[in-house]
């Protein structure tokens, strides 16, 4: 795909994409099939990316971070993209890049000094619970109570489709602090380790894809919570949680990018290395133009998602270009790799193709962070 990179990123980004790409070519891509059986990252892995630096790039310097704007959180997540294994930088970004930024955005001096160190050395794994069994686009009708008692709150309720159920150690999660609010109002975050009495995980999920991301309910029964948990003002959670919003649309764009590069490499050279009639695969001009239609959308969707990271990484809002990014870049994704597959015949719908665990490993992008119809109300909002 077209190279963006002497235009938007400076020398650290440069480097950061080499030694991340070094990273995932070595140390992913032969390991990650045996994570995808075991059905997560394991700890070890999660501690290896946190001694490289790799947990806490958007993370302030003084808690052992790097201090990268949104350009640097763009290359991240791309190059995890092109390791071609979704759940891999699905649970990679919902703990760094998405759970672990909420805490940095909102949580006082105490509660970033005593979580943020482990979060970006990799010994302390987040997750964000927000879906519930009743919906997780219309998420107002969250049930999940959260009531104050003395200098506890008293968590209630369930969350569903979460992340690092089973490889998290920390749950960010919202709760309704007011039954009496209407609207967004009267929501909260709180912080819960894993072990504290009266929250449970359910069991693992079977999902299609995203073999190596682990997924499960969360269960509050009169869950004990101390008011230091309380992550950010009472009642405003919801507000605060769509502050990390553009950043966690550009993360997920990124990605999808990333496993858009790996299965458009792959089927080229499938297409060249495949004879047929008199020549390869790639000599028939259908399958060329399809191709280069392919690259060329995903080229222009990768300049949105460029221009809208540098905006952030200015200090400007970028709203209306990473909800673009969001419900534009995951459909891309799907037509593009399910065209990849076609492309492969029989073998693109064997288990033993990377292209058919690709395919797999698009479908919940469009989904998680946002279904792409909600992307499209919010966009259509913001014209
Ligand atoms: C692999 C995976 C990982 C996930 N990880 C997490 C996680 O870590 N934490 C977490 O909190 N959640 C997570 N989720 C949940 C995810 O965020 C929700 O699935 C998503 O927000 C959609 O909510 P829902 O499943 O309840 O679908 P619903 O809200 O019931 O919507 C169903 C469908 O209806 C359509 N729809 C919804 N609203 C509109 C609208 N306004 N206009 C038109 N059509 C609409 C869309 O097609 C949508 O997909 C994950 C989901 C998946 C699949």
């Amino acid at each position: 795909m077209i190279d963006l990179d002497s235009t938007f990123l400076t020398e650290e980004h440069r480097m950061l994409r080499g030694q991340l790409r070094r990273f995932v070519e070595t140390e992913v891509m032969p390991a990650a099939k045996a994570w995808e059986k075991a059905g997560q990252i394991p700890a070890e892995a999660f501690r290896r990316m946190g001694e490289l630096g790799f947990l806490g790039l958007s993370m302030p310097v003084e808690y052992g971070g790097s201090g990268f704007d949104t350009l640097g959180s763009v290359v991240f997540g791309e190059e995890l993209g092109r390791s071609g294994f979704g759940g891999f930088g699905a649970s990679v970004t919902d703990h760094a890049d998405i759970a672990a930024p909420m805490i940095r955005r909102n949580g006082s001096a105490e509660q970033c000094a005593r979580y943020l160190p482990g979060i970006i050395a990799g010994e302390r794994i987040c997750a964000l619970g927000v879906t519930e069994p009743g919906g997780g686009s219309d998420l107002i009708r969250m049930k999940t109570s959260a009531r104050k008692d003395g200098d506890s709150y008293i968590l209630n309720g369930q969350k569903t489709f979460i992340t690092n159920a089973y490889c998290g150690d920390l749950f960010v999660v919202v709760a309704r602090t007011d039954p009496e609010a209407k609207g967004a109002t009267g929501f909260s975050i709180f912080l819960v380790e894993k072990g504290t009495p009266g929250f449970s995980i359910g069991a693992r999920f079977e999902k299609t894809g995203w073999q190596c991301a682990d997924m499960s309910d969360l269960f509050f029964t009169d869950c004990r919570v101390p008011a230091a948990n309380l992550l950010g003002e009472e009642h405003r959670g919801f507000y605060l949680m769509m502050q990390g919003i553009e950043h966690e649309r550009l993360s997920i764009g990124s990605q999808c990018l990333g496993l858009a590069e790996r299965a458009i490499e792959i089927t080229l050279r499938w297409l060249k290395e495949r004879p047929a009639y008199r020549g390869m695969l790639w000599d028939l001009q259908s399958i060329r133009h399809d191709m280069a239609q392919m690259s060329s959308e995903l080229a222009a969707a990768k300049l949105l998602v460029y221009h809208a990271a540098a905006k952030k990484s200015r200090g400007e809002s970028a709203r209306m270009e990473a909800t673009m990014v969001k419900a534009l870049v995951p459909e891309l994704l799907k037509r593009a790799v399910d065209k990849c597959v076609q492309l492969h015949g029989g073998m693109g719908y064997m288990r033993e193709a990377e292209i058919e665990r690709i395919w797999r490993d698009t479908r919940p992008h469009s989904l998680g962070g946002g279904a792409s119809a909600v992307m499209l109300d919010e966009v259509a909002k913001l014209l």
